[in-house]
């Protein structure tokens, strides 16, 4: 369905409709009614690109299984369980902001957009049940990861999930399960805080509308926005403007000539599933499984067996997998995007991650060439009697890593997510993807402390925000206070229908 509603001169532009602009547009209208809120979106849906339900695994990240957020401490073989801690606190930020949106009948249905799913995190091989076994010593000590289980019995672990076990040959395995993760359908709830932040006195939503431009004005922004359907080009004024383009903000941010930007770069990794409808298969799994890294894969390239609630419908999900491409965005991208984004500040840092990172390099030209015997071969690893006849390859989403010239001469590239703002404080963009939509409540309050502190700083704003989520400002507390976080997790799970 296109939008076609628009504001002159509003005070906040929101480009891009995805989870992020959908989280701060919703935030923002709640603690401040009066404010006027225009939201641009290319494409003619709504979270269409990396937010939509298909284009990503739909993880509620939560530190639960993922095995790249514990490193290994080579001195005594324990695990450092610093950044779980950290992943499960602002993933409840986000439940918490979601379970007062259902509780204030901002958004209705739940189960629409959140469902519980277990976590469980699944090994082979002696070496990796060591480390899992103190990955769970480590975690389940923390009242966070109490309910963590570990197991290294097949027919325990078959009973968590069935398809880990048959069919495998001997040897050494080990899980660990926690019933209380989630699948998240992201487009699911940034098209529901949208549809009530459309209905809002002061808010415009125009779809099928690509912003082309911005330049830096005494005031604020002016925006250049081309309308898809008829070609014409409009401009528009804001005081502030949120660049939640997903894969589109790095060419935006370069347009906006910020010296926050120069010499920020882009690489982007493509993502693929492998997919499997069979009703049969599809009922015996009830779990996101995820295992080790695979040789030189980025950390969020660690592949997952996941169940995925879309639309009502269950469906087994398998990868990513890698693939290579020059485009930022899937719907609306250009296959020039990421030749047009190199410039001069940037060329000599691109040239050098490339250089410093063979290994990555190798991992995506194999990633890009392999067949599905290949493909199968990964899937074997967490499924052993998997048959390729069951399942179908499709694309997952774009993600487009950030790249900075302050890593200096090697280049690294940067798997977590970036918040660019610009001196005076009136434009932010978000770059990067991981653990992304999740965190996408801490993300944008950082946006809000940044921007607009003035919201936050009165006793009537920290009330407003408080009855959004009630751990604000005292998020710190729930990894020592056990009664605060059970009190507010169970009135958010209860909200969310997770109980
Ligand atoms: C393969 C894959 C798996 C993932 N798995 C998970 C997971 O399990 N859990 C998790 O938490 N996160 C996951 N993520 C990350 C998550 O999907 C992203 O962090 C999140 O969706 C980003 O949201 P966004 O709003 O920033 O971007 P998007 O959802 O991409 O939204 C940006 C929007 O801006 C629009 N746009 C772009 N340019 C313009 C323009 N010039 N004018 C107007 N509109 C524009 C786009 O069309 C798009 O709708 C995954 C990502 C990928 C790619």
């Amino acid at each position: 369905m296109r939008h076609s509603t628009h504001l002159n001169n509003p005070d906040v532009v929101l480009i891009g409709s995805g989870v992020m602009s959908s989280n701060l547009g919703a935030l923002l209208k709640r603690l401040q009614p009066d404010l006027s809120i225009q939201v641009y979106e290319v494409t003619e849906e709504l979270a269409q690109e990396s937010s939509h339900g298909w284009n990503n695994a739909g993880t509620g990240h939560a530190g639960i299984c993922e095995l790249s957020y514990t490193p290994k401490r080579e001195a005594d073989g324990s695990v450092n369980v610093t950044k779980v801690i950290e992943i499960f606190e602002q993933f409840e930020q986000s439940k918490l902001f979601w379970s007062y949106a259902v509780a204030s009948g901002m958004v209705d249905e739940p189960k629409e957009f959140i469902t519980p799913v277990q976590h469980l995190s699944f090994v082979h091989g002696q070496e990796q049940v060591d480390f899992l076994k103190a990955r769970h010593a480590g975690m389940s000590a923390h009242h966070f990861f109490a309910p963590l289980e570990y197991s290294t019995d097949r027919e325990t672990i078959g009973s968590w999930a069935p398809l880990l076990t048959e069919g495998r040959p001997s040897g050494p395995i080990a899980a660990t399960k926690m019933d209380a993760g989630t699948d998240v359908n992201f487009g699911a709830i940034s098209r529901k805080l949208l549809g009530w932040l459309g209905k809002q006195d002061g808010c415009g939503i125009a779809s099928g509308h690509r912003v082309t431009d911005l330049k830096k004005t005494e005031n604020g922004w002016l925006l250049t926005v081309k309308d898809l359907a008829t070609g014409a080009t409009f401009q528009n004024n804001a005081k502030f403007v949120f660049v939640g383009a997903g894969g589109g903000s790095l060419p935006l941010l370069q347009k906006s000539g910020i010296a926050e930007a120069k010499g920020l770069g882009g690489f982007p990794i493509g993502g693929q599933w492998l997919v499997c409808d069979n009703p049969e298969i599809v009922a015996r799994h009830q779990a996101k499984v995820y295992g080790q890294a695979l040789d030189a894969a980025p950390t969020m390239a660690v592949p997952h067996l996941d169940t995925r609630i879309l639309d009502g419908k269950k469906t087994l999900l398998f990868g990513p997998f890698a693939a290579w491409t020059t485009k930022f965005l899937h719907q609306k991208g250009s296959y020039l995007d990421l030749p047009l984004s190199v410039k001069p500040d940037n060329l000599a840092t691109l040239i050098n991650i490339g250089i410093h990172n063979l290994d990555l390099v190798k991992y995506l030209v194999q990633q890009g060439t392999q067949s599905m015997a290949d493909r199968m071969k990964v899937l074997h690893v967490f499924y052993p009697d998997a048959k390729p006849e069951d399942w179908k390859l499709i694309d997952a989403g774009i993600r487009v890593q950030a790249i900075k010239k302050t890593d200096g001469e090697a280049g690294i590239v940067h798997y977590g997510t970036e918040v660019i703002t610009d001196q005076d404080r009136s434009i932010s963009a978000l770059l990067g993807a991981s653990p992304g939509a999740s965190v996408c409540v801490n993300i944008v309050l950082e946006v809000i402390k940044t921007c607009f502190p003035q919201l936050l700083d009165t006793p009537q704003g920290l009330a407003r925000i408080r009855e959004m989520i009630p751990t604000f400002g005292i998020d710190t507390k729930l990894p020592e206070n056990e009664a605060l976080y059970r009190q507010h997790s169970q009135q958010a799970n209860q909200n969310l229908q997770l109980a």
